[in-house]
């Protein structure tokens, strides 16, 4: 493996790139895709992340992850993965840091209550918001709306799409219709994510007593870490064994990630960015640990994901954010001004009107979602 940061033939590069949809200027001191990194960072979404769910709802406690958190270890594994296949590092960041940017508050939760509210309207995809939110939503500048990325950051940040959907989007849909991929820095993004999150929620399950040590040595993969940890580190226990045995599995699935994308990349002999877009997925783990992934991924959906105690914090997110939704679209004149549709008649308008106040609902925090339900169904709160 190599520490070098000179780039392969294959690695997304602004001058064959596709570009931003409004011209500019080229930047003077930093990369076209550090560019997009920084526009990313200075976003008003990107703060909000700071207190929306991952798994836990920001108040349970400080130590648990926040979607920021969460965005940063996604881009803290993906860059480093990067640098080992010579890939683009600037551009892996700036996917990773905006792939969760379009999440609504309580996590998946609140994604899945604001899809079936808006269902008669074309649904809520969290992929597709987070387009939304640079590409639209975002007012920072005063040629465009959004952040006029780079092609190549908005096709990673769109990472799944239907059908339809693809089909209403113009170029950045086309890959869906043609089955092609997107580039190997938005195949890695994708998959520093699915790193990322089973490992920390692993973490943050055990941290909030809802897993214990006893069910996770059921798994193969955390069990054989663990003892390799214990004979490391004879008598160890508490947090430090925990520390010790998820940094061993994170690091297994990066070197692997590593070394299962290095072959393919090297069978596959793509040499342009237009290779890799023909060629079947490249940035890939091997069958046994893809496997053992999987098997993480199906112990927390049935473990932690669906822990009683979570479940009381989904429903009451689903309350919450249909409540909210309802309210707003019987009586549109309870909405900040911004969010108001004018004219909202007919078919037509009534979409517009509910896509804004899906807008409006996914942009808040979780503690402006309760805020902001309190405040329409309370009498004493203003
Ligand atoms: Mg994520």
């Amino acid at each position: 493996m190599t520490c070098d940061i000179t780039m392969a033939s294959y690695a997304a590069d602004p001058a064959t790139s596709a570009g931003r949809q409004f011209l500019e200027p080229p930047p003077t001191s930093r990369t076209e895709f550090q560019r997009d990194r920084d526009r990313i960072i200075h976003a008003a979404a990107f703060r909000r992340l700071e207190y929306k769910t991952q798994v836990f709802v920001n108040h349970e406690g400080d130590l648990f992850r926040t979607r920021l958190t969460h965005s940063i270890e996604v881009a803290q594994i993906a860059r480093s993965i990067a640098r080992n296949l010579q890939l683009n590092e600037d551009l892996v960041e700036a996917i990773s840091l905006a792939h969760d940017l379009g999440h609504t508050p309580f996590g998946h939760a609140g994604q899945d209550a604001l899809n079936a509210c808006m269902r008669d309207h074309g649904g809520f995809e969290h992929n597709l918001q987070s387009l939304r939110v640079v590409d639209a939503l975002e007012q920072r500048y005063g040629a465009f709306d959004g952040l006029n990325l780079m092609f190549e950051t908005r096709e990673g940040i769109l990472k799944h799409c239907s059908l339809a959907n693809a089909r209403k989007l113009g170029t950045i849909g086309q890959r869906f219709i043609e089955r092609r991929q997107p580039s190997l820095e938005a195949q890695l993004a994708n998959l520093a994510d699915e790193i990322a999150y089973n490992n920390h929620d692993i973490d943050d399950g055990l941290r909030s007593g809802l897993l214990s040590t006893g069910q996770l040595d059921e798994i193969d993969f955390y069990a054989r870490q663990r003892r390799d940890v214990e004979t490391t580190f004879p008598g160890i226990g508490g947090r430090r064994a925990i520390n010790e045995t998820i940094r061993r599995m994170i690091n297994a699935l990066i070197v692997d990630l590593i070394t299962t994308s290095q072959a393919r990349i090297r069978d596959a002999a793509v040499k342009t960015v237009e290779d890799v877009r023909n060629a079947p997925p490249l940035i890939a783990f091997s069958a046994q640990v893809g496997a053992e992934a999987a098997a993480l991924k199906q112990f927390l959906r049935a473990n932690l994901y669906q822990h009683y105690q979570v479940n009381r914090m989904t429903s009451k997110a689903r309350r919450i954010i249909t409540e909210l939704f309802d309210a707003f679209i019987a009586e549109p004149s309870l909405l900040p001004p911004d969010y108001l549709v004018a004219d909202a008649q007919g078919a037509h308008a009534a979409s517009a009107q509910a896509r804004s106040v899906a807008d409006y609902i996914a942009g808040m925090t979780d503690r402006y979602a309760m805020r902001e339900h309190r405040r329409l169904f309370q009498v004493d709160e203003i």
